[in-house]
């Protein structure tokens, strides 16, 4: 069986697949690549050919135009595909809509790709699935055994309760525009919350191709057509940077919500004058990664970019052999 360091490898580009010629999720434009789901970091505009779910071209081309990639070859969940002896396939990874694990068989010997990943429940996306593997290739961005995310549907509950005792101001919730943003909504409704949703244009453009794409987020306008009263004691979301700049300054008196795991730590949210913070993850906290870890039964895994040292010493007291691949170019804000 063929060692994986043997056939993959870490490049300036990315992680690189030798026999089968690819890259996954590079962070330069390539030949060819697998892109594990649509955020920004990971798929990245340029490269000739790109397979990823049917769900990630969707985002990548309307982010991006429809001819930033040249070739596309959408590949669904669980079906597969060949390149010079090696086997791809995807698998959901939780993340956010279309996100993918790549899982890759060479010589006998399987390497999953888990890409950003979560354990919990998420009714914008399928949940994770475990795949057992040789070598697991794991994310680590709260890889802190102080990184324990509440249940999301407490933090939902904290802003219905601001809700009802501040009927006079509008919550303006800062979340990035792909899949937090939608998560977010799709949790008020699971809540029970009816009423409109006021929405940036950015994440108005998101929230429509969810929809296309069969996610159910109830009703939603456009701020730019609502009047300041329209909004009093509304819900509106925005991009984490537009809760900070111009833009903001249409809302009188509004409580400031940012829903990300990195509200966990209160100097954070008191850094970015966040009244409301909503500790709200797309990404596994401790404890999650360390269930991955021991369920994928892999005795070897790969740790890329976030913390790793906690993450490898704890593999290494369950006797799996962990290493550390400094892998640039992903930014941990885009939570
Ligand atoms: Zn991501
Ligand atoms: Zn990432």
């Amino acid at each position: 069986m063929p060692k994986p360091q043997s056939w993959l490898k870490v490049t300036p580009h990315g992680l690189f697949c030798m026999p089968g010629d690819f890259y996954l999720d590079p962070i330069k434009a390539v030949p060819k690549a697998i892109v594990t789901h649509g955020h920004a970091d990971h798929a990245r505009p340029g490269h000739e050919a790109v397979i990823a779910t049917p769900e990630t071209i969707e985002i990548a081309k309307m982010r991006m135009g429809n001819n930033t990639w040249q070739k596309t070859e959408a590949l669904q969940y669980g079906r597969s595909l060949r390149f010079n002896g090696v086997n791809i396939s995807l698998e959901p990874a939780g993340h956010v809509i279309g996100s993918a694990q790549v899982v890759l068989t060479y010589g006998g010997s399987k390497v999953v790709v888990s890409g950003d990943y979560k354990r919990r429940q998420d009714p914008t996306c399928l949940p994770f699935k475990v795949v057992q593997c040789d070598t697991f290739i794991t994310e680590a961005t709260f890889a802190l055994p102080v990184f324990r995310h509440p249940d999301d549907h407490t933090e939902i509950k904290k802003l219905l309760a601001s809700l009802e005792r501040n009927p006079d101001r509008t919550h303006l919730i800062g979340a990035y525009a792909l899949g937090k943003a939608q998560r977010v909504i799709a949790l008020l409704r699971k809540a029970g919350y009816q009423s409109p949703i006021f929405l940036h244009g950015a994440i108005k453009k998101v929230c429509n191709l969810y929809k296309q794409l069969g996610v159910p987020l109830g009703e939603l306008k456009s701020v730019s057509h609502s009047n300041k009263k329209d909004l009093i004691g509304q819900i509106v979301i925005a991009p984490p940077s537009a809760t900070r700049d111009r833009w903001s300054r249409r809302f009188t008196n509004p409580i400031v919500c940012f829903a990300s795991g990195w509200m966990q730590i209160r100097q954070r949210a008191r850094q970015r004058g966040v009244e409301l913070p909503l500790i709200i993850s797309d990404h596994a906290d401790w404890d999650e990664l360390t269930q991955t870890l021991v369920e994928v039964e892999a005795p070897d895994i790969w740790v890329t970019h976030g913390r790793e040292e906690a993450l490898i010493h704890y593999a290494e007291t369950k006797g799996i052999r962990a290493r550390a691949l400094s892998m640039i170019g992903y930014e941990e804000q885009n939570e």
